[in-house]
C-alpha cells in the first residue's frame, strides 16, 4: 500500500497557524485540527497574515492534507432559545471569514441538539442557518460531523445528515466528518460490516461528501449512543477495525484526525502506529 495518507491529532491553536504546522511535523503528523476558538464559545484571537503566510508555505513544503477545523460545542444551530441559536450563528458566520486566511479547508462542526423540539424541526432549523449564513464566495467546506446520538443530538444518522444538506442551497459547500467512535455508537457496525456502512453512507449521503475522517475508537458498544472516545486500538472498535478504517480505499487521502484522550506522547504513537500500516 503506497496510497497518500494524511494523520494528525487536536492541536492548541494559541500559538498561531506555523506553530500548529510545527507541531503536527513534531508529532510525526501531516495534517491537524483546531478549535476556531474557546471550545466554549467567545470571542476568537486575531488572524496573523504572516504567520499564515509562513505557514501555507510550511505546509506546502511538508506536503500536508486539508487542515479540519472544528466549531466551538456551544454552537447549537437548532437550540430552542432564538438567542443561542443567534449566537451560534454569529460564531459560524465569524468563523468562515476567518477560516478564508488558509483557503479550501475543512471546518467542522456539530449539527447541533434539538432539546426536545424534534427531529424535524432541528434539521430544518439547522438548514436554516446555514442558508443564512453560507456565502457563494467562500472556499472553506463545511463539515456536518456524524454524531453518536446523545440526547437530542441531531447527525446520529446519515439519513437526518442527509436531509439537512438536501435543504442547503450552497449544498456544494457541504461535505461530511466521519467520526469512527460516533458512526459505532450511532448503530453502524464498522467492525464486522464496514464495507456495508460505507456502502450505505454512499447510498444515502454520497462518498463524495465524505472529506475527513475523526479517528477514534471508542469506549463503549455499538449503539449506545454515549460518546465516549478511547485510545486506538483499546477500545470496543479494536486495533483490526481501526486499521481496515484507515487503509480502506474508500478513505484514501482523506485526513484523519485523531481525539483519542491523550497527551503528546500518546498521540505521537498512534501517529506512528497509523504510518506503521501504510508502510
Ligand atoms: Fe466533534
Ligand atoms: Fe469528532
Ligand atoms: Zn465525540
Amino acid at each position: 500500500m503506497s496510497n497518500r495518507f494524511y494523520i494528525g491529532n487536536h492541536l492548541s491553536s494559541s500559538g498561531g497557524y506555523l506553530a500548529m504546522g510545527k507541531k503536527a511535523v513534531e508529532l510525526g503528523g501531516n495534517t491537524f485540527a483546531f478549535f476556531t476558538r474557546n471550545p466554549r464559545g467567545g470571542k476568537a484571537k486575531e488572524i496573523a497574515q504572516a504567520d499564515v503566510d509562513k505557514y501555507l508555505e510550511f505546509a506546502k513544503e511538508h506536503e500536508f492534507g486539508t487542515i479540519v477545523a472544528h466549531a466551538p460545542y456551544t454552537m447549537n444551530l437548532c437550540a430552542a432559545k432564538e438567542d443561542i441559536r443567534q449566537f451560534g450563528m454569529e460564531m459560524l458566520a465569524d468563523d468562515l471569514k476567518r477560516m478564508e486566511y488558509t483557503p479550501g479547508s475543512f471546518y467542522n462542526f456539530h449539527p447541533g441538539s434539538h432539546v426536545g423540539q424534534g427531529e424535524e424541526k432541528g434539521i430544518s432549523l439547522i438548514a436554516e442557518a446555514l442558508n443564512q449564513v453560507l456565502f457563494p464566495e467562500m472556499t472553506t467546506i463545511v463539515l456536518l460531523e456524524t454524531m453518536a446520538g446523545k440526547g437530542s443530538e441531531m447527525g446520529r444518522s446519515f439519513e437526518e445528515l442527509r436531509a439537512i444538506i438536501d435543504r442547503v442551497e450552497l449544498s456544494d459547500k457541504l461535505g461530511v466528518c466521519f467520526d469512527t467512535c460516533h458512526v459505532w455508537d450511532g448503530g453502524y457496525d464498522i467492525v464486522n460490516n464496514l464495507d456495508g456502512v460505507l456502502e450505505e453512507f454512499d447510498k444515502v449521503i454520497g462518498l463524495d461528501r465524505l472529506k475527513a475522517v475523526h479517528f477514534n475508537d471508542s469506549m463503549n458498544e455499538l449503539g449506545s449512543h454515549k460518546d465516549r472516545h478511547e485510545k486506538i486500538g483499546q477500545g470496543k472498535i479494536g486495533l483490526e477495525a481501526m486499521k481496515r478504517v484507515a487503509t480502506h480505499p474508500l478513505l484514501a487521502g482523506k485526513p484523519f484526525i485523531l481525539e483519542t484522550p491523550n497527551e503528546d506522547e500518546g498521540y505521537a504513537q498512534e501517529i506512528a502506529l497509523f504510518k506503521s500500516w501504510f508502510a
